[in-house]
């Protein structure tokens, strides 16, 4: 398999001026991506988080602006879209149909019941339900914001739209329900004073034990894997602590990516990648997280594979920012040499970022060899004469 281009505009400058900053990189990569290939009257969806309540960590509406304004020059049906709470109060955060450009839909319709039955057969998990919008769309750009995620690690340009895709009751039932499917506990071999006990282990909270019912459920996308609850089970191992459980999540990731994937034609798939104000966290969580990576820049690619590789590269090869890191982060790896993502060492060492991309490239999503094409990069205009531009010495507007 040939490698996948993968433009690239760092964050880093060589030049004060506008024609090597960072906004002039974001309209050279979505240059080269190349959109030529969406025809005139196509519906063209931008599929991005446009944040909950007090999050503000999405991409900025300037960026958004001007790749809304890039696509207009192919085709002016351009709207963005996401799920119902997220566009209902997106204003609040900046984003309006005056400041982005163009409209802004909920994704599933006005109830979050706009949705298509896609039959996945995958685990405990029978059937997805589909935004019908993006069913609808000829053209799709995946806008992501870069980030950690509690439940796999990382959130990209393939939680976008694995997660962003589907319905409410689909992403929170059936595909954060999945890590349920592959069992963790024996009720035989556990007593309820036991039980009570591994409930009270976990530092987090995040073992629940429902004693009229005798069960124990581990919350696993806020386990942080520190293992407290099996030093508490060890003299009678009733508690199991596996990838899988953590897996099933990834791999239902990509096969929801690829079910969104399959209803666009593969010359009508544009992704682009923002790595700027990372957090451990995503955008759901409605709050804003001190960044724990620093600003990388943009990426962009028609390969989903390639895109989501190349962001995940360069955040380990960037590393945390450890004094960022939350004092809630209680068993955070901060040993920059551990053999461990940086979203690993945060977020838990099952749930490792690399294995979502994975899958994907094993459903035929994409490549994982990628080609770095870096745009306006420092070395090249740094000796570069910059082009006369227009300074304000008196009061105007230009
Ligand atoms: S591994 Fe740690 S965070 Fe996870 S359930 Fe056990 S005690 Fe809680």
């Amino acid at each position: 398999m040939t490698a996948a281009k993968v433009y690239f505009g760092s964050i880093q400058h060589g030049v004060a001026t506008r024609f090597a900053s960072f906004a002039a990189k974001v309209d050279k990569v979505v240059d080269q991506l190349d959109m030529s290939t969406i025809e005139k009257g196509d519906k063209v969806a931008v599929k991005m988080h446009l944040g909950f309540l007090d999050g503000y960590q999405t991409v900025p509406v300037f960026f958004v602006r001007r790749i809304v304004k890039a696509v207009k020059g192919f085709s002016k049906n351009v709207f963005i879209t996401d799920n119902p709470t997220a566009v209902y109060n997106a204003a609040d955060r900046g984003y309006t149909q005056e400041t982005c450009g163009c409209p802004i839909i909920p994704v599933a319709g006005i109830k979050d019941g706009y949705t298509v039955e896609r039959r996945v057969d995958y685990r405990n998990v029978e059937t997805l339900d589909m935004a019908g919008v993006l069913n609808d769309a000829d053209v799709l750009i995946d806008l992501s914001h870069i980030k950690g995620h509690n439940s796999c690690g990382f959130g990209g340009a393939i939680k976008n739209i694995a997660l962003g895709g589907f319905s409410a009751p689909t992403r929170w039932n059936k595909i954060h329900g999945v890590e349920q499917s592959i069992p963790y506990w024996d009720p035989e071999k556990c007593s309820p004073e036991h039980a009570k006990k591994l409930e009270l282990a976990c530092p987090y909270k995040h073992l629940k034990y429902d004693a009229e019912n005798h069960k124990l459920t581990r919350m696993f996308s806020m386990c942080r894997n520190c293992e407290e609850c099996l030093e508490a089970d060890k003299d009678v191992g009733c508690l199991e602590l596996k990838q899988g459980n953590f897996s099933a999540f990834q791999e239902l990731m990509a096969i929801a990516a690829k079910q969104v994937l399959d209803t666009f034609d593969e010359s009508k798939r544009f992704f682009i990648s923002f790595l700027l104000q990372i957090t451990a966290l995503c955008d759901c969580w409605g709050v804003g997280f001190p960044p724990l990576v620093n600003d990388i820049g943009v990426l962009a690619s028609r390969d989903i594979v390639a895109v989501e590789m190349a962001a995940l590269d360069l955040i380990k090869d960037e590393g945390l920012i450890e004094k960022n890191v939350p004092r809630y982060y209680r068993h955070a790896n901060l040993d920059p040499k551990a053999d461990l993502h940086p979203f690993q060492r945060l977020n838990g060492k099952y749930k490792n970022p690399y294995l979502t991309v994975e899958f994907a490239e094993r459903f035929g999503l994409g490549s994982k060899e990628y080609e770095i094409v870096e745009v306006l990069s420092p070395e090249e205009t740094m000796n570069v004469e910059p082009p006369k531009g227009v300074a304000e010495r008196e009061p105007s507007f230009f």
